[in-house]
């Protein structure tokens, strides 16, 4: 039995208009268990009204797909910290590969947002992970542990209980292609130990690991039965509710191992 509670949160990245999530949320808020899983679904900002006055109330936690550093100002096009917890955001996603790819994102700009955040009151899903030359190279230890220290740098012990980190190997995203549960153990496995490097073996054992990376209804038993992998990050596969309800299924229900 683990003993952390798992997490399962859907990316639904650049999809739904405010009035198709309400279509979406309405099958998927019934399969929001309460207590023994957190469920959370991180929509585009324009779908942050609807989403939280139908999450209202409910078990389904609601997050944001990106936050800017700077609490207001002239930041044309920007979204702070505030902006998100007054709305009704509860998460936010922090470093996704496609904002690292696609927009100029640096383990600077990260580690920026995610201490804006934090200080705000939310969670943050700190999202890491290799390219696939890298894993070729050998090197994903050195990326994701270098990620990971950028990104929480000056973050306390105390705060640190609100990071989520999702390890999400760039080449499994969007592609069908899934890290094998034994590849994506391996890394978490190293992830909780880079924790406990820079906050003790306590924080370690608390804080929760996830993957991403083409978690579907059929595969997501498998990698949530892994010890260290504490939930998944769940793009394409979230924005179907019956898919995304297997996936919760399976977090509550983590399968055998097959060794
Ligand atoms: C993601 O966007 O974080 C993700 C894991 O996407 P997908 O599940 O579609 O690979």
């Amino acid at each position: 039995m683990k003993k952390r509670t798992p997490v399962i949160a859907g990316n639904w990245k650049m999809n739904k208009t405010p009035s198709e999530t309400r279509e979406l949320l309405k099958d998927i808020i019934p399969q929001a268990p309460k207590g023994s899983c957190d469920v959370v679904v991180c929509v585009p900002f324009t779908s942050l009204a609807a989403a939280a006055e139908m999450t209202a109330g409910t078990a389904l936690k609601l997050g944001a797909q990106n936050v800017h550093w700077e609490e207001k100002g002239a930041y044309t096009g920007e979204i702070s910290a505030q902006m998100l917890t007054e709305i009704g955001a509860g998460y936010v996603l922090v470093g996704h590969s496609e904002r690292r790819a696609y927009f100029g994102e640096t383990d600077e700009t990260v580690n920026a947002r995610l201490k804006a955040a934090l200080n705000a009151g939310l969670k943050v899903i700190l999202c890491v992970g290799e390219l696939e030359a890298q894993r070729e190279a050998g090197i994903t230890e050195e990326i994701v542990s270098m990620q990971t220290k950028q990104a929480l740098r000056g973050v306390s012990k105390e705060q640190v209980k609100n990071v989520l980190i999702a390890y999400e190997p760039v080449w499994a995203i969007g592609t069908g292609k899934t890290a094998t549960s034994a590849q994506a153990q391996e890394v978490c496995c190293y992830l909780r130990w880079v924790v406990e490097e820079l906050y003790g073996s306590s924080i370690a054992s608390q804080i929760k690991l996830l993957y991403g990376g083409s978690m579907n209804a059929s595969n997501a038993a498998e990698l949530l039965a892994e010890d260290d992998i504490d939930g998944g990050l769940i793009g394409g596969a979230s924005l179907k509710a019956a898919d995304f309800g297997k996936i919760i299924e399976a977090a509550l229900k983590p399968a055998e191992k097959k060794d």
